[in-house]
């Protein structure tokens, strides 16, 4: 297959990931933050989501990776871009659910609400899930060894180093309400895990 069929996917994807994100983080930038856990780890792994989230960007207009290319194939692309589509479809009802509860790193809110319902009622971390869906997405889309791989590396580091933390976090916050909440949910993946 031509690989613009790639570059204009993930340009597409990521022109909706942002624009999924950007209304919701103008809100919530709004209120303030009253507990932050924003600690050196954080600081990384965020950096790290952003070089990454760049990355194939750099690939569908510059020719500086084009060494780690291979050739695109119909099966995984097409794959790909129903990972991509689910991976965006819960990452706007994760932001819808969340409101303005939501956060770039671990920090708790003036208001800050305990949000249990929606996709929220099967998974704790939805929009992680919805992450790691968009990663293999492009793994999947993307026939470079690098740009194709680079998000789903960021991801699955900030989504294994940061849950732990934040389900401290909301224990702290909320308490029995959030203690509930684990014993009814699992933390990815509906019914499993
Ligand atoms: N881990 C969640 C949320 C990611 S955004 C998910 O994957 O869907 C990260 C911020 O969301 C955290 O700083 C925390 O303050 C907030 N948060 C996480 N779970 C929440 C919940 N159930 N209700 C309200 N806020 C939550």
């Amino acid at each position: 297959m031509n690989p613009w069929f790639a570059k204009v996917t993930v340009l597409v994807a990521s022109v909706v990931m942002v624009a999924i994100r950007a209304p919701h983080g103008q809100r919530s930038r709004g209120i303030p933050v009253v507990k932050s856990r924003k600690g050196p780890l954080e600081m990384v792994l965020l950096t790290l989501a952003w070089l990454a989230f760049f990355l194939p960007l750099i690939w569908v207009v510059t020719p500086v990776l084009n060494f780690a290319d291979y050739s695109l194939r119909a099966v995984p692309f097409s794959a790909g871009t129903l990972c991509l589509t689910l991976g965006l479809w819960l990452f706007q009802r994760s932001h819808a659910d969340l409101g303005t509860n939501w956060s770039i790193t671990l920090e708790v809110r003036e208001k800050h609400r305990l949000v249990t319902r929606g996709v929220y009622r099967r998974v704790r971390h939805p929009m992680y899930l919805a992450l790691l869906l968009y990663s293999a997405g492009q793994a999947l889309v993307l026939p470079n060894y690098v740009a194709g791989l680079s998000y789903g590396v960021a991801m699955a580091l900030l989504v294994a180093l940061r849950v732990g933390p934040e389900e401290r976090m909301m224990l702290e916050e909320f308490g029995k309400a959030y203690e509930d909440h684990m014993a009814r949910t699992k933390r990815l993946v509906p019914g499993i895990w």
